[in-house]
């Protein structure tokens, strides 16, 4: 399913221009136009799916499997020292585009892309209660 107003689905579909790294029935790896450091690359389905969850299984694992298969290729060309897969859902979560991707994000010894988090204890009984309550609602 393709949605009109959907950037991503036109660029995944080749309706606006990009600078493709990557492309199959079902995928377009494309440069991200505002990289968080050089080589960010946006893993992108050619059908419309808004985030993760809409997604359906057969195009999630594919994803992961392009994010395998094409990551070794940058950090080849660019030399750089990881990678990280960065997955954004939700407004809250810094999604801004409503079609799913995954960022590849070259990373670089002492780079300045900011992907921390500060670190706070795990209540035992907290994560009890959680793990109860998780294990219940996986559907
Ligand atoms: P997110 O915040 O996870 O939704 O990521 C959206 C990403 O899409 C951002 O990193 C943007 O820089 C990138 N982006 C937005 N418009 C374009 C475009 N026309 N071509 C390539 N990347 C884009
Ligand atoms: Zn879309």
């Amino acid at each position: 399913m393709i949605k009109d107003d959907c950037i991503f689905c036109k660029i995944a579909n080749g309706n606006i221009p990009s600078y493709c790294l990557y492309e199959d029935n079902y995928f377009k790896v494309v440069l991200d136009i505002e990289p968080s450091s050089k080589g960010h690359g946006l893993i992108i389905p050619k059908s419309h799916a808004d985030n993760l969850f809409m997604l359906d299984e057969e195009t999630a694992s594919r994803a992961l499997i392009i994010a395998k298969k094409v990551s070794p290729a940058i950090m080849e060309v660019l030399g750089c020292d990881g990678m990280n897969l960065l997955q954004n859902n939700g407004e809250a979560a810094g999604q801004t585009i409503n079609h799913f991707h995954i960022h590849l994000i070259p990373r670089y010894k002492n780079d300045s892309v900011g992907i921390k988090w500060n670190k706070n204890s795990l209540s035992k009984e907290w994560a009890e209660k959680f793990v109860s309550e998780i294990k219940e609602n996986i559907k």
